[in-house]
């Protein structure tokens, strides 16, 4: 008899994903984290100064709403979410500005001669946006349950990740305003992974919208942790593990960490090949981020901007291009493509009344020791002069602080693996990719399918492996509250 039966490493969304989806299925599960809080890329803490409330990594959730997983927890039954009408915007000189509503005919009325264009790209998509969720929420080598679906959005990624990409738009609004998305995938621009990337979650902004938790990302965990207690589990902070032999004897263990990190704890358990796949397993470009406590809302010169909690700061479709080319050369460009969040213009949690916190980051080289507070205030006052007189206090970190807050985030790559169209399709393997060659042992996290960002659809798909191979129940367990 063993005394557990699944033990998760790393609570970070995916890994309490996996914890609540083992517990649900009437398993004893216990959570190991090294941290001595919970969360991983979605934790909130007080960072600058006392009664500001800022998200330390994940901060706008295009998937909270749109996960399958998400969705079968039942997440926005749990935690109260604020959806913007404006999913996100980006600002352009001379206070004009591309909008994205929730809308779809609103944004292409505002974009005048291209709104058509931008209607026939994203229309066709949104309309079944839960469907696209669940065509892209798993590994991509799979019997397709939409195959027309995955059809037209696979001629679109064509389209917008290649040369051809300027074609459709006449103007530079439109383009502007979806090369501010598609530069989340943090690559060199148009390519055709930042285009699947893109498309999905431009998709999702004109269908569920881009959600932000009352509270902070950690609000999504605590929903997750409280769940995982109620149905027995435990959680371990304080806990970092070096390597399997560590772990109680269980059944499955699964690993909220990058494939380095399981090669790192499984030691020569690893059968060779699949050690030489896992260690081709890549990583990308990185991000340094700040965060900013202000006096009052950032005073950009469109008024419209304060009424988005997403905006992709770096100007037109070119500019923001130029820039990422520039940091996947390994270099650190002049004017940086910011992403910044103001979650305090929609939830008085998060700031004192009149105050505010702003969010941002940027994309640097890999292993960046480069602070780039001074080059993200100059790109946000571009936009909002008078912004600097505004700052009470911020907090920056590097790409290399950013991977000692987190392991995961290996050289501050905040994607755990770079995602080139590669390791679109393989990550890290084909088939099964949360199953490792070590038996009984799963990768879980963001370096596994669907890939990065807060919609737990890697932990879920790790746990369901588990439970088929492990425990031999092949019906999933019901998630609702
Ligand atoms: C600055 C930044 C901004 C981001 N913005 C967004 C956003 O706005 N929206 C969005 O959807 N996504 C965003 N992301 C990405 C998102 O946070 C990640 O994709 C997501 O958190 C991945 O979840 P995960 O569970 O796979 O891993 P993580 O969240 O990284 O969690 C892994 C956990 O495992 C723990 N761990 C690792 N190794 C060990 C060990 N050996 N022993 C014990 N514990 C261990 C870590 O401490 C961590 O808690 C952002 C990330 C960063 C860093």
């Amino acid at each position: 008899m063993t005394s557990i039966d699944a033990i998760v490493v790393g609570s970070g969304p995916n890994g309490m994903a996996a914890a609540v989806t083992l517990a649900r299925a009437g398993l004893s599960v216990t959570v190991y984290e090294r941290a001595s809080a919970i969360g991983g890329g979605a934790r909130t803490a007080e960072l600058t100064l006392p009664g500001f409330l800022h998200d330390v990594c994940s901060a706008v959730h295009p998937m909270a709403l749109a996960s399958p997983f998400f969705r079968a927890f039942g997440l926005s039954d749990r935690v109260p979410m604020v959806v913007p009408e404006l999913s996100y915007a980006q600002p352009l000189d001379g206070g004009r500005s591309g909008l994205a509503y929730r809308d779809i005919d609103r944004t292409a009325a505002e974009l005048g001669v291209d709104g058509p264009a931008w209607k026939r790209l994203f229309g066709p998509l949104a309309a079944r946006a839960n469907d696209l969720a669940e065509s892209t929420g798993s590994t991509m080598l799979r019997v397709p349950e939409h195959p027309i679906l995955l059809a037209r959005f696979g001629l679109r990624m064509l389209e917008q990740g290649s040369p051809d990409w300027n074609t459709r738009f006449r103007e530079d609004l439109a383009p502007a305003l979806f090369t501010g998305v598609l530069a989340h995938a943090i690559r060199r621009l148009p390519s055709l992974s930042s285009a699947a990337a893109g498309l999905v979650l431009a998709t999702h902004a004109h269908a569920k919208g881009w959600p932000i938790p009352v509270g902070g990302s950690q609000s999504i965990i605590t929903a997750m942790a409280d769940d995982l207690i109620a149905h027995g589990g435990r959680i371990e902070t304080d806990a970092s593990i070096e390597t399997l032999a560590q772990l109680p004897s269980s059944r499955a263990v699964l690993l909220d960490t990058t494939p380095r990190a399981f090669l790192a704890m499984a030691g020569a358990a690893v059968p060779a090949r699949y050690a030489r796949t896992m260690k081709r397993f890549h990583y990308g470009s990185a991000v340094a981020k700040v965060d900013f406590a202000l006096s009052g809302p950032v005073p950009w010169t469109d008024p419209r901007l304060a009424e988005t909690a997403t905006l992709h700061v770096g100007g037109t479709r070119a500019e923001v291009a130029a820039g990422e080319r520039e940091v996947a050369a390994g270099r650190h460009p002049e004017s940086p493509y910011v992403l910044v969040s103001q979650p305090s213009a929609f939830d008085s949690t998060r700031a004192p009344e009149g105050k505010h916190v702003l969010w941002a980051y940027t994309h640097v080289p890999r292993n960046s020791t480069v602070d780039r507070t001074e080059a993200m205030i100059r790109q946000i006052e571009r936009f909002a002069p008078g912004f600097r007189d505004l700052i009470l206090a911020s907090a920056s970190r590097t790409s290399v602080d950013v991977a000692r807050y987190n392991p995961n985030y290996i050289g501050g790559d905040i994607a755990s693996g770079d995602t080139d169209l590669v390791q679109l399709l393989r990550r890290p393997t084909f088939i099964d990719p949360w199953k490792t060659a070590v038996p009984g042992v799963y990768l879980a996290s963001s370096s596994t399918a669907p890939g990065p960002g807060v919609h737990g659809l890697a932990g879920w798909n790790a746990a369901k492996s588990a439970l088929r191979h492990e425990f031999g129940i092949t019906t999933p367990p019901r998630l609702a509250p």
